[in-house]
């Protein structure tokens, strides 16, 4: 009974009110769960790039990976590759894309962080191809010169 209440308040602790993420974990809305542990939760997307399209997210609220902590990222990226062979695997596809978006201009709907798995086929469409935009000049000098710079 304590270890019940204990467990709720840890919950609540880490829970953003209007999350759809965190309400879904907290099993108030329903999913089709493929993975649970501890600390981290998967469920395939309810609006799939491919069937079998997963998500793959911490149970304590975050909105990217950006705020978390190195140690809890890396548990994460070791829970997403744990699904990711079980979708290969399960699904016997040719390959994968493993993603996050992150903010609004990156993508990201849901601001709570999840990493995307879409089962790929030889036979699907290539998603992401490069080539939307070309560096001019010395441009891209002046790109790694900044990000570089940032780097800490
Ligand atoms: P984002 O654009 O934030 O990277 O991705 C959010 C993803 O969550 C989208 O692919 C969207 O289809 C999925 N999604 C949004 N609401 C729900 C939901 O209530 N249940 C499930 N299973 N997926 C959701
Ligand atoms: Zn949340």
């Amino acid at each position: 009974m304590t270890d019940c209440i204990q467990r709720k308040s840890e919950i609540s602790e880490h829970t953003i009110k209007d999350c759809v993420f965190c309400k879904i974990i907290k099993g108030d809305m329903p999913c089709a769960k493929i993975y649970e542990d501890d600390e981290h939760f998967a469920m395939l997307d309810i609006n799939p790039i491919a069937k079998g399209h997963a998500l793959v997210m911490p149970k304590k609220h975050a909105e990217t990976p950006l705020q978390m902590d190195d140690e809890s990222h890396c548990r994460l990226q070791k829970a997403v590759m744990k699904v990711a062979k079980g979708i290969k695997e399960g699904l016997l596809c040719d390959g994968l894309n493993i993603f996050v978006n992150i903010k609004k201009a990156g993508g990201q709907e849901v601001p709570h962080v999840h990493y995307h798995i879409v089962p790929r086929f030889i036979t699907d469409d290539q998603p992401f191809k490069a080539g939307h935009t070309e560096y001019v000049d010395m441009e891209i000098d002046k790109f790694k010169k900044k990000i570089r710079e940032a780097i800490k």
